[in-house]
C-alpha cells in the first residue's frame, strides 16, 4: 500500500504515514463536479467526449477554467477560479502568482534538452527558442502578458514535440496528445482535492488512485503520464486533520516543490526505464541545479496512474528505495544547506575507509551504525541491520540514501568519457529505451553505465565497479 502513497507526500517528522482512522472524508465527488461544472461554465459549446487517452480528455475538460501559460514543452495551468471548501467557486491564481515558478522550469527544461540531447543536435534551434521564451516569461511578473507572437508558438510546438515520447511505441497515443508536459496549480487545498475529485469522475478507473486520503496532505500528485498537480499551500499537520486545512508553504519551497515534481514527470516520459532511486537523484540534482537547493521530502516514489496497471518494469522499485519513504527533516545531517553541494561534503564526512557511512539515528542525533553498500546495482537491498532497526535509524538510512542518490548523479555529470559527460551519455541511452512491462525487463541503467565505463554499477567479486569509483571519487570531496 505504501508504494502506492502519491508522489512526494509531505511527511511530518513522526515518519511514515499512518493509516488514516475515523478521519472525516474528503467529499472528492462534490468538489469533482463542482469544478467540471466551472469550466463547462467557461466553455463555449459542448465538452468534448470522444477519444481514449483519459489524460487528453481530462485536460480538455477542464481547459475552459485555466490559463495556459507556454513555456516550451512545460505548460503552467493557472486556475482562473478555484473551487472553495463549500464546493463553490472562489478567486483563483494569476499570472504573476506563478511568475517564479516559470525561470526554474525554464532552467530544468533547458538542462534536459542538453544532457538527453533532446533537440537531436540542433542546439542552435534550441538555444534561440529558449532565448524567445525566457524573455516572453519576464512579462509573466508585469502588469500585462506580453503578445505571444507566432515564432514564439512555433517555439513552443517545437520543444513540446522533443520533449513528447511515447516509450510503449503506441504512435497513436502520441499523435492525439494536443498539450504539452502540463502542470496544474491549486491556490488552496479544496481546489487541489477538487482538481483530484474531477479526475476521477471522468475515468472510474483510476478512481481509487485519485481519491486517496494521502491527497489531503501530499505535496504534488503525478497525473496520468505528462500533468501533475502542484498545491500552493500544504495541508493538515497530520493524516487526520481537516481536508480543508490550509498551511501557507514558503516561497522557496513551492519553487523547488514544482521543479521536483515537473523532473519527476520528465524522467518518467524521457528515461521511462530509469529505476526509481536514479530517477530521485535526478529530481534532486535537477531541483539543485534549477533552484539552487532541494529541501522537498519527496518519498521517491514516480509511479504515475496510467501505469497502474503494467506498472514499473522489473527492476524499477529494486534497491533500498522503498526507504526513502522514511526521508525526514528533523536532526538530519544532509539538510540545512547541504543540498547545494550536492551533499558531497556531508557525505564524505560520513564516510570510513573501515567501517563504510556512519547512519545516523535522527532520535538520538547519535551514529547508530555503519553501512558499506552497495547501495545501487542489481545486488542492492535495504541492509538487513537497517530493516530491523529503530525508527530514528530507519529515518537517518532514508536522510542517507536520499543524499547518496543525488551525489550519485552529480557524480555522473562531473564524469568524462571521451570529453562528454557520463550522465550524458547515460541519459541519451535511456532516452532510447523502450519501456517494457515485463517482469524481467533489463536493467537500462545497468547497461548503459557498462557500456560507457566497461564497468558495472556494483561489482560481483567485490572488485572495481561504477559504484566504487564514485565512493572514492566521494571520499575526497571533504
Ligand atoms: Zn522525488
Amino acid at each position: 500500500m505504501l508504494a502506492r502513497r502519491l508522489l512526494c507526500s509531505v511527511l511530518l517528522a513522526t515518519g511514515a504515514p499512518a493509516p488514516a482512522q475515523d478521519v472525516e472524508s474528503i467529499p472528492f465527488g462534490d468538489l469533482g463536479a463542482a469544478l467540471l461544472a466551472a469550466a463547462d461554465a467557461r466553455r463555449l459549446g459542448d465538452p468534448v467526449t470522444e477519444g481514449v487517452d483519459a489524460e487528453v480528455l481530462f485536460l480538455r475538460r477542464i481547459e475552459p477554467l485555466h490559463q495556459r501559460i507556454r513555456l516550451g514543452a512545460i505548460e503552467l495551468w493557472v486556475p482562473i477560479e478555484a473551487i472553495g471548501c463549500a464546493a463553490k467557486p472562489e478567486t483563483g491564481l494569476t499570472a504573476a502568482d506563478v511568475a517564479p515558478i516559470a525561470k526554474p522550469v525554464i532552467k530544468l527544461q533547458k538542462s534536459w534538452v542538453e544532457l538527453a540531447e533532446l533537440d537531436g543536435g540542433d542546439s542552435a534551434r534550441s538555444k534561440r527558442a529558449f532565448t524567445r521564451i525566457e524573455n516572453w516569461a519576464n512579462s509573466l511578473s508585469a502588469s500585462r502578458l506580453a503578445e505571444v507572437t507566432p515564432e514564439l508558438a512555433t517555439d513552443c510546438a517545437w520543444l513540446a514535440a522533443c520533449f513528447r515520447r511515447d516509450p510503449t511505441g503506441s504512435s497513436s497515443r502520441t499523435a492525439e496528445h494536443p498539450f504539452g508536459i502540463v502542470m496544474l496549480f491549486a491556490p488552496k487545498r479544496a481546489h487541489y482535492l477538487a482538481v483530484l475529485g474531477a479526475a476521477g469522475l471522468l475515468d472510474e478507473r483510476y478512481r481509487q488512485w485519485f481519491w486517496d486520503d494521502s491527497g489531503r496532505r501530499s505535496g504534488g500528485t503525478a497525473l496520468y503520464r505528462r500533468s501533475c498537480l502542484i498545491p500552493f499551500t500544504l495541508g493538515p499537520h497530520s493524516d487526520t486533520g481537516p481536508w480543508c486545512e490550509n498551511h501557507t508553504m514558503a516561497g522557496g519551497e513551492l519553487v523547488q516543490l514544482s521543479a521536483h515534481q515537473l523532473s519527476h514527470v520528465v524522467t518518467s516520459n524521457v528515461a521511462r526505464t530509469a529505476p526509481a532511486w536514479f530517477a530521485e537523484g535526478l529530481a534532486l540534482f535537477d531541483t539543485i541545479r534549477a533552484t539552487g537547493a532541494d529541501e522537498t521530502l519527496c518519498t521517491g516514489f514516480r509511479e504515475t496512474v496510467d501505469t497502474m496497471v503494467p506498472f514499473a518494469g522489473g527492476n524499477s522499485g529494486r534497491g533500498p528505495a522503498g526507504m526513502l519513504l522514511w526521508v525526514t527533516r528533523d536532526a538530519s545531517p544532509y539538510r540545512d544547506g547541504a543540498s547545494p553541494r550536492y551533499f558531497l561534503k556531508e557525505l564524505a564526512a560520513a564516510w570510513d575507509a573501515k567501517r563504510g557511512f556512519a547512519i545516523v539515528d535522527l532520535e538520538t542525533s547519535k551514529i547508530a551504525q555503519f553501512e558499506k553498500g552497495p547501495f545501487l546495482g542489481a545486488l542492492a537491498v535495504v541492509p538487513p541491520s537497517i530493516e530491523s532497526a529503530q525508527t530514528g535509524v530507519k529515518k537517518g538510512f532514508a536522510e542517507f540514501f536520499r543524499a547518496y542518490c543525488a551525489a550519485f548523479v552529480e557524480h555522473l555529470y562531473e564524469a568524462k568519457v571521451e570529453k562528454r559527460r557520463l550522465l550524458q551519455l547515460v541519459l541519451v541511452e535511456l532516452k532510447s529505451r523502450t519501456f517494457d512491462a515485463s517482469e524481467k525487463a533489463p536493467d537500462d541503467l545497468l547497461d548503459a553505465l557498462e557500456k560507457w565505463t566497461r564497468k558495472s554499477l556494483d561489482a560481483a567479486g567485490g572488485t572495481d565497479s561504477v559504484e566504487r569509483g564514485f565512493v572514492d571519487w566521494l571520499s575526497k570531496r571533504r
